[in-house]
């Protein structure tokens, strides 16, 4: 091969991208804005498979044919430099599409706003527990490069591809056995420009798919699945013929039978969905139509149900202090995310904050004034939802922390105590992200939770 790849960034896929790209005997150069110690190490295994690492400024290398980036945005420099010259730009994952070998492993892809992670961890488990040799990859576990490279008893039989918008966005031929959307709420505007950009990044996951899977409640998704005269739908309600649903305590399958008119099947209850919430039995449901599309039986859902353990941070019980429980949502991260969370408990000290990545607050706040004990508030865009606060729940209490620091977490979780009443939850359910404060939002999560068991030291 005669062109010259640019990898865009030394993080763990951009690494996998350039060795596997090495391998092939292809000419690769990465760029890199930080030269840390990680860093230097990396480049100096990638120098001895013969690709040149350039620190420092985001500048396009001379004679570059093909850029790789993980998920950058278009109108980052280096990005931008590439388009501007002409330059195909192609992601980790669509790279990775591109170069699975003839019979590889189909790929079962899902995308959303909320819920990717949990639904594709679901869907792996219902995957496993039906003997399929599988791995969640894309945007968690191992670079898809990766693992659509591994030989021999390494080999996958089938993926569960988690994808984000970013990664949709740089990935123009993905042809999944099928495909999901979850959801579709405003986030990310800042990286896609407007609502309608990032909806269409989601749409993309449906063009080449051999099965179209969406949420039947969700108007966007919905919406985004409407060329698609088969797609089956998942609901929280009853199921119509070609939808899967929910009847009582059951979720059944009307999409995947001989005959949808006729028939139903039990897929597993209610009971085998943990944590027990309505957007977790959608993800459930959304886990399941996926793996029915490939062939799975009812009993291996219902197992892998059973056999999944949520992951951490995502409406996570930390304790129960003086009859009051509290909650790590810290995975809550725009607010379509923490409206699932606001609507799951009955009275709530809402603990929220961060960077609202320019997504607005009004509704949210507007559905979840009347289960709201109080409310403190931190980080960035803080004073954005005092300001809803004000307008549609004027009668709550807020508190604002203003310091900044990471400590600040006990101080919140002081004054989220000192407002709750015995049967309250406090949620940490923040809505934005975590980076103005925190290393990301496990270690605020964390810092919430050290505070809440130090309470116990307090009282
Ligand atoms: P993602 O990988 O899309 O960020 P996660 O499974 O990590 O999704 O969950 C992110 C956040 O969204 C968590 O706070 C979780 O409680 C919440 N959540 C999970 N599933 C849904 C859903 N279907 N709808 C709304 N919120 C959800």
């Amino acid at each position: 091969m005669s062109g010259l790849t640019c990898v865009a960034g030394l993080g763990v896929s951009g690494t996998a991208v350039a060795e596997v790209l090495a391998a092939r005997g292809e000419r690769v150069v990465v760029v890199e804005a930080v030269e840390g110690e990680r860093q230097r190490r990396a480049a100096g295994e990638l120098a001895a498979l013969g690709v040149e690492t350039r620190f420092g400024a985001m500048d396009l290398p001379e004679g570059v044919t093909r850029l790789v980036t993980t998920g950058w945005a278009p109108h980052h420099p280096l990005i931008a430099a590439a388009l501007r010259a002409g330059v195909e730009v192609v992601g980790e994952v669509e790279l990775a599409w591109r170069l699975r070998p003839a019979g590889a492993a189909p790929w079962l892809a899902l995308t959303g706003t909320n819920g990717k992670t949990t639904a594709v961890r679901m869907l792996t488990s219902i995957l496993l527990a039906g003997g399929r040799r599988a791995a969640a990859v894309g945007n968690v576990g191992e670079p898809v490069i990766r693992a659509v490279t591994r030989t021999g008893d390494e080999a996958y039989d089938t993926l569960a591809v988690e994808l984000s918008s970013f990664q949709l966005h740089w990935s123009g031929s993905l042809a999944p056995l099928a495909a999901a959307v979850l959801n579709v709420a405003p986030d990310h505007l800042d990286w896609h420009g407007s609502m309608e950009a990032y909806a269409a990044a989601k749409g993309r996951i449906f063009e080449r798919a051999g099965t179209v899977v969406y949420n039947a409640d969700d108007p966007e998704a919905t919406r985004l699945a409407e060329p698609y005269p088969r797609a089956v739908g998942f609901t929280l309600r009853v199921p119509r013929p070609g939808q899967v649903g929910v009847v009582e305590d059951l979720l059944v399958d009307r999409a995947f039978v001989a005959d949808p008119v006729e028939a139903a099947e039990e897929l597993a209850t209610l009971a085998d969905v943990r944590p027990l919430a309505p957007h977790n039995v959608a993800n459930a449901l959304a886990a399941a139509a996926l793996a029915r599309a490939a062939g799975l039986p009812a009993s291996a859902v219902r197992q892998g149900l059973r056999d999944f353990t949520p992951d951490p941070h995502r409406l996570q019980h930390v304790a129960r202090r003086g009859e009051v429980d509290y909650v790590d949502d810290s995975k809550a991260t725009n607010p379509h995310a923490a409206a699932a969370a606001l609507s799951s408990y009955p009275s709530i000290v809402w603990i929220a904050g961060g960077q609202l990545k320019g997504a607005d607050v009004d509704d949210l706040v507007r559905r979840a004034a009347p289960r709201l004990r109080g409310a403190v508030l931190l980080g960035a865009d803080r004073g954005v939802i005092a300001e809803a606060l004000a307008r549609h729940a004027p009668d709550v209490p807020v508190v604002d922390i203003s310091s900044q620091d990471t400590g600040a977490m006990d101080e919140v979780v002081t004054e989220a105590a000192r407002l709750a009443r015995p049967g309250d939850t406090v949620l940490l359910s923040p809505a934005g992200a975590s980076l103005d404060m925190f290393a990301g939002y496990p270690a605020r999560g964390e810092a919430f939770a050290r505070a809440v068991h130090g309470l116990k030291a307090a009282t």
